[in-house]
């Protein structure tokens, strides 16, 4: 074994990479990391976590850390962008844990990250690189070889792909391109003092309106105000190329309430991200190749799953492999328990995002006069997303020391 040869190699250090690379290592299986950049770091903005994601982080020991810098607000508020009204509420604190174990959390991306990041570099068996950009997987029967931009050669028994929605590692399975939404999201997050509408730091607020929406809530200790403003791009639609800019953003938000509005032209300097996801796929396996997160299944924003479902997969295939990363049959039941699952967040998220943009009267009244009628300990619609997957799992999620060390 030359001392490029490893048990695992995950490729990608996102927040599913290092969550993939401590439930292996927590399962007794040595990890190597790569990663393209030359620091580990995330996009400066907010991240939502449901129950599913926090009780995630719990399976992993990383609690603690976690609600150092987390916010917990009490509720989420849906408001009708160019109205004002406030449709309803869904409650995050008490009646969600009483249903799910766990609250609803949201947090700072890079504080996510550095919990993760700590918690490898502390773990004896997790090895990290940067500056390691992957090129090519290849395929050697019972091996996998990396090659990587620079030149590097390794090789790996396994070989988890989690590099994103430009994959490389998914290559293997598929060679399908992003799909473009014509949506896109103006984020970031700035000093709570800036923001004069942030003050009731209890709530999480989702403005909706035809063809937009906008999200706030504080971050890091209630130190920083998120906010998030996406717009249907009707230039792009058009087939202009002057889409996305600044100035359709407030174009966009022009005929929003004066609470909405207010905030457009401060979000109109933050950075602009287009949404994309793909089409669901029958399975995220190629012999000794496996995907997780964003490479097995990008999805759009709208459920706030994307980074949950990750850290779900890296705990599922650190328990179906049970130790053991040469155990590649085990992999079918990895595809088993997330193909399914995740094909439902990608499929779901979709039309979840249409009913938030809706222009459609007929529809936007149905909608409307439902959320005017739901309780707000109602979770219908979002318990199948917070529900414990890992129970299934039984016996076997203990050798990922279910929520020790903490
Ligand atoms: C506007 C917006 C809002 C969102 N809100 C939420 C939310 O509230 N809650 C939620 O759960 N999710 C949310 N998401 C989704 C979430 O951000 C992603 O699903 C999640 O970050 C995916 O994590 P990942 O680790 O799989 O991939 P990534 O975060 O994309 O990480 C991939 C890593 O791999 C590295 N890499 C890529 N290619 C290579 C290579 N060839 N070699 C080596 N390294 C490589 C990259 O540098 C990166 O570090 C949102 C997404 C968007 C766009």
């Amino acid at each position: 074994v030359s001392h490029n040869d490893h048990a695992v190699i995950v490729v990608g250090g996102g927040i599913g990479g290092l969550g993939t690379a401590l439930a292996l290592a927590r399962s007794g299986v040595p990890v190597h990391l790569l990663e393209r950049a030359p620091e580990f770091s995330e996009v400066g903005a907010g991240i939502q976590m449901g129950p599913n994601a926090i009780r995630a982080l719990d399976h992993l020991g990383v609690l603690d850390s976690i609600y150092e810098t987390a916010v917990f607000p009490q509720r989420g508020v849906i408001s009708d962008a160019t109205t004002g009204e406030r449709l309803t509420t869904i409650d995050f604190q008490a009646p969600m844990i009483a249903r799910f174990g766990y609250p609803y959390v949201v947090l700072h991306r890079n504080d996510v990250l550095t919990t993760l990041l700590e918690a490898c570099r502390a773990h004896p068996l997790v090895t990290l690189e940067n500056d390691r950009e992957v090129d090519e997987v290849i395929d050697e029967g019972d091996r996998m070889r990396i090659v990587c931009k620079n030149g590097v050669e390794l090789t790996a028994g396994l070989v988890v792909g989690a590099d994103g929605i430009n994959s490389r590692v998914r290559r293997l399975v598929t060679n399908d391109e992003p799909v473009f939404s014509g949506h896109i999201a103006y984020r970031g997050a700035m000093p709570i003092e800036l923001v004069p509408s942030a003050a009731d730091v209890d709530e999480v607020q989702l403005w909706v309106g035809p063809g937009l929406h906008l999200i706030q809530y504080p971050v890091r200790r209630g130190e920083l105000y998120n906010q998030v403003a996406v717009f249907e791009s009707r230039r792009y639609a058009e087939g202009r190329d002057d889409w996305g800019t600044p100035d359709e953003l407030v174009e966009a938000f022009a005929g929003t309430c004066e609470a909405v509005r207010a905030v457009i032209p401060r979000q109109a300097e933050e950075r602009a991200y287009p949404n994309y996801d793909k089409d669901p796929i029958d399975s995220f396996v190629a012999n000794r190749a496996v995907l997780i997160g964003d490479a097995a299944h990008p999805m759009l924003q709208y459920l706030g799953q994307g980074a949950c479902q990750a850290l779900e997969d890296g705990l599922v295939l650190a328990a179906v492999l049970g130790g053991d990363p040469d155990d590649v049959a085990s992999l079918g039941e990895y595809d088993a328990l997330r193909v399914p699952r995740t094909t439902k967040c990608q499929r779901v998220a979709r039309p979840w995002g249409k009913s938030w943009h809706t222009g459609d009267e007929a529809f936007k009244g149905f909608r409307d006069r439902y959320f005017r009628g739901r309780a707000s300990d109602d979770f219908s619609e979002v318990a199948w997303l917070y529900e414990d997957v890992f129970q299934s799992l039984g016996e076997r999620m203990a050798g990922v020391q279910v929520g020790g060390n903490r």
